[in-house]
């Protein structure tokens, strides 16, 4: 899965801006001379899911003593947080600017092939632009951790009884003197396994309904918070969990913002994931077009390569042909969405909110066509993990639900559009 691509004849038309081709090419190069040789020496921890999967279906620490080690690298080499504003130690790059580096290491199959390459750039475990309201005395102790990459954070948004609707949650957060007590069931937890922050969003006065919502820096090394049970999934992360938060105690100083910035923080961790989506999906599909093109040429059935067939050319020509749609989309959008919104703002405006539900929901739903594609001109081989393109496919199949699924996108798309 990992490996930089032989053909890539779309390379010219793709261009990246010159401004921000160095920092495209640093990071390809952290990639081919650490990521991809540090991997292949460490294959039997990191080589695939019976490799980094212990019997619980949780990464082994082997596995993920080897990811950490690749983080921090990538912190010290100043490409793990490229998102982050300059002034909190990140690397400054807007949301367009950050599209053509995640173009780049999914296009490689490298961000999304094995627990190592994910590791180079933040992912939900990363900081995320919600964090820029934590104030000056916050900042050193739960940011730049997260920054330099040498800690790891969760989102503990979803429970048992609310997903979609975010505003049902249950999980309630009590004062006590000097502290919050925070108790509550959160599931489908990205990192709760290895996280050493949760960023935990709680009820603090049912009351007040949204208004009643804050954000909480939970420790997870205090005793009142416990991971339950793994949340196996198609993905094969090893790292999604339930959380438990009991008697979970933390500081007045442990708050993000104030009371009834909660929900907003919330959304706009969410929308960061979703401004990311665009780079992920084009970079793995001109990742699965080389994929196509390379076996369409070689593989031969009935005396001729199968690529001389109309029925393999069609899908790959709409692959190709999809992809730039969604890049020129991305592109635009990106553009616009900066020149109207800021990732880190609490209240978005109608457009801008529109734009980022577009593209999230409408380059995963071509991304689970193309990944889909790849497979069937694979044939057999195409859902062999040596085909190196099934893993997109599950990659691609889950993307569609976390930070918000194809339909609340859709539903979100409606109602600034003004139906209610
Ligand atoms: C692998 C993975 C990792 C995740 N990581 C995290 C994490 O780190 N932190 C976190 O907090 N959460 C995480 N999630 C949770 C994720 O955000 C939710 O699964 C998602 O928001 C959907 O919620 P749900 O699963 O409860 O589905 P539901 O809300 O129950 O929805 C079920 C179906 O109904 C549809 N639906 C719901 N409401 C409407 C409506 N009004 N109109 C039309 N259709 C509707 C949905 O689109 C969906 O198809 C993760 C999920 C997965 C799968």
């Amino acid at each position: 899965m990992t490996g930089i691509p032989e053909d890539d004849v779309l390379a010219d038309e793709f261009a990246v801006p010159e401004g921000v081709r160095p920092v495209v090419d640093r990071v390809l190069t952290f990639i081919e001379g650490e990521v991809l040789p540090y991997e292949e020496e460490h294959a039997e921890h990191v080589g695939g899911p019976l490799e980094y999967l212990d019997e619980d279906g949780r990464m082994t620490p082997e596995a993920r003593a080897l990811r950490d080690e690749i983080q921090e690298r990538a912190g010290e080499a100043g490409i793990y947080a490229l998102h982050m504003p300059e002034e909190v130690g990140g690397g400054g790059l807007s949301p367009l600017e950050h599209f053509y580096v995640q173009e780049a290491v999914f296009r490689h199959g490298t961000g999304f092939g094995s627990s190592l390459a994910r590791a180079v750039m933040a992912w939900t475990e990363g900081p995320s632009p919600a964090l820029l309201h934590l104030d000056e005395g916050q900042r050193g102790e739960w940011l730049d951790p997260l920054i330099d990459g040498t800690e790891s954070a969760c989102i503990c948004i979803t429970e048992p009884n609310a997903g979609s609707d975010v505003t049902a949650i249950e999980t309630e957060a009590k004062k006590d003197g000097d502290e919050w007590v925070i108790d509550g069931h959160k599931r489908y937890i990205t990192n709760a396994v290895y996280a050493d922050t949760a960023q935990v969003l709680a009820r603090t006065d049912r009351a007040d309904g949204t208004e009643g919502m804050a954000m909480f820096l939970v420790d997870t090394e205090n005793p009142g918070y416990e991971v339950g049970r793994m949340n196996e999934n198609i993905m094969m992360d090893g790292i999604t969990a339930d959380v438990h938060l009991e008697d979970c105690r933390v500081g007045d100083d442990q708050m993000v913002g104030g009371i009834g910035d909660g929900l907003p923080l919330a959304l706009s961790w969410v929308n960061w994931r979703r401004a990311c989506r665009p780079g992920m999906c084009v970079g793995m599909g001109r990742y699965l077009l080389d994929r196509m093109l390379s076996y369409a040429k070689e593989r031969e059935t009935f005396g001729e390569p199968i690529g001389s067939n109309q029925a393999i050319q069609w899908p790959i020509a709409d692959t190709a042909t999809e992809i730039h749609a969604v890049r020129n989309m991305a592109t635009t959008m990106l553009a616009e969405y900066e020149g109207m919104a800021d990732l880190a703002d609490l209240r978005q405006p109608e457009a801008a909110r529109r734009r980022l539900s577009m593209l999230k929901y409408y380059p995963e739903d071509r991304l689970f066509d193309w990944s889909d594609r790849a497979i069937q001109v694979l044939g057999g081989y195409g859902l062999m993990r040596a085909g190196g393109v099934e893993r997109v496919f599950r990659v691609a199949r889950n993307l569609r639900i976390p930070a918000g699924t194809t339909e609340v996108q859709k539903r979100t798309i409606a109602r600034t559009l003004g139906l209610e």
